[in-house]
């Protein structure tokens, strides 16, 4: 018997949804999405923030107001479905490649292993991508999986620790992998300063590098856009829009 995994719920459903992958190096693909529930991490800008601040935690966010900390009942945002289950809804869907994204999917990547597993058993032409914040290191049978990992690495604008969003040996791993490339967001040039110093510390060819703006809503996108623009422009970066955040501004399941 399959162990549970943990989604995200939207509306009484678990947060599977068919789409256009929205930013980095396939963006614009037709794909399934996979909200997973969790995440190792608490960025202050994160916008999937319901995936992890729970009511009875005490993790600050951007979106806290004075006595009105943005904390989601958890029954309310998570739903369990086993491996089986997750690959039937997954199947249904007309389309082979498929977005694993959270949270952070990794903590689940033994049941992810399992469905990517099923997934092309049914079709080898599936293609699965992770979203992952790049901290914990792929298990060999999850890895046999996955055509690509979009890794994010975590700048200090997250207001995470440096010990908890850059863990060198798992940056290693991934900046060996060829199926990996690193995906950062950047409102300043000291943002773009630590991107050239991760550049340059683990040794990733700037190809592998992706930047675009920070952004949860349309209004920050189009401030932040040209700035970050001209930061790829003069450092030769790839530039990647956020086009879900451009037409569908913070809405969910798009
Ligand atoms: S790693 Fe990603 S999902 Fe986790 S808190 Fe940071 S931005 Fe949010």
């Amino acid at each position: 018997m399959s162990e549970t995994l943990l989604l995200a719920q939207l509306e009484g459903q678990p947060e599977i949804f068919y789409s256009l992958q929205g930013e980095g190096v396939s963006s614009g693909v037709p794909s399934i999405f996979v909200r997973c529930s969790g995440c190792n991490l608490q960025c202050h800008w994160c916008d999937t923030e319901y995936t992890w601040n729970w009511l009875g935690t005490s993790f600050p966010h951007a979106k806290d107001r004075p006595g009105a900390p943005a904390k989601y009942d958890r029954r309310s945002v998570q739903v369990r479905l086993t491996a089986p289950e997750t690959t039937a809804i997954i199947a249904q869907i007309p389309c082979d490649n498929v977005v694993f994204t959270g949270g952070e999917p990794l903590l689940q990547q033994d049941r992810l292993a399992e469905i990517g597993a099923a997934l092309h058993a049914m079709n080898q032409d599936y293609q699965i991508e992770v979203e992952t914040n790049g901290t914990l290191v792929p298990s060999p049978e999850f890895d046999a999986v996955v055509t690509r990992y979009n890794v994010s690495p975590k700048l200090s604008n997250s207001m995470m620790d440096r010990s908890a969003r850059l863990i060198p040996d798992t940056i290693q791993w991934f900046a060996k992998s060829q199926k990996a490339t690193f995906k950062f967001v950047c409102s300043s040039e000291a943002d773009a300063d630590e991107i050239a110093a991760f550049e340059t510390e683990f040794r990733v060819s700037r190809r592998r590098i992706i930047v675009m703006p920070e952004a949860a809503n349309q209004q920050s996108l189009d401030e932040r856009r040209r700035f970050v623009f001209e930061i790829c422009k003069d450092r030769g970066w790839r530039f990647s829009d956020r086009m879900h955040v451009a037409i569908f501004g913070e809405r969910r399941g798009v």
